[in-house]
């Protein structure tokens, strides 16, 4: 739920925070957009994690979204993230999990987790989705890296840094791709 406080729109929990949790949250969301190059090689590893999942082909999954977390890294220069991909999403009363972002720590790099097949009726995750999640969890990445807040809160600014990087890249050109993933959309 979305709640006014002052001159902000905020969810909810917001209000149990403490004074300076406060304050890393209205900076998370005073950041609105992730700008990218033009970059035809990521474009062209987003194709090739699109065709992969198609194929439900777990190995090439795997390696598209090592490959694309990776340039997204280099291009806005932060440390990588080691990334692994499992098979069906763990799931209990609150849900499915979709993905998992853990922080670095030391020498141990930062993790992120996605899953490729729902729960309910173990299917290949859709394209929009599974993409969706891979940038979900880039940004709290960013959060700590880029934009160095000392927690990765959701809040208004995180999803729409999320969107921004979504639609720069899957142009709204590329129509085909949208329909398509929409359509296998579970
Ligand atoms: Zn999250």
């Amino acid at each position: 739920m979305i709640s006014r406080d002052g001159g902000l729109l905020v969810f909810d929990y917001y209000h149990k925070l403490t004074a300076a949790q406060q304050a890393v949250y209205r900076r998370s969301d005073a950041i609105t957009h992730v700008a990218l190059r033009r970059h035809r090689g990521l474009n062209a590893r987003v194709t090739a994690l699109h065709v992969a999942l198609q194929a439900g082909r777990y190995g090439w999954v795997a390696s598209d979204s090592r490959a694309l977390l990776t340039g997204l890294t280099e291009q806005l220069g932060v440390p990588r993230v080691r990334v692994k991909v499992l098979a069906v999403r763990p799931h209990d009363d609150w849900g499915e999990l979709h993905g998992m972002y853990e922080p670095g720590e030391g020498r141990r790099m930062a993790c992120v987790t996605l899953w490729m097949c729902t729960a309910k009726r173990q299917q290949v995750v859709a394209f929009r989705t599974f993409l969706r999640t891979l940038l979900h969890e880039l940004c709290h990445h960013l959060d700590y890296l880029l934009y160095k807040l000392d927690d990765s809160y959701h809040t208004e600014g995180f999803y729409q840094r999320e969107a921004s990087l979504f639609r720069q890249l899957v142009p709204q050109s590329d129509k085909r791709v949208m329909e398509r993933s929409r359509r296998e959309r579970i």
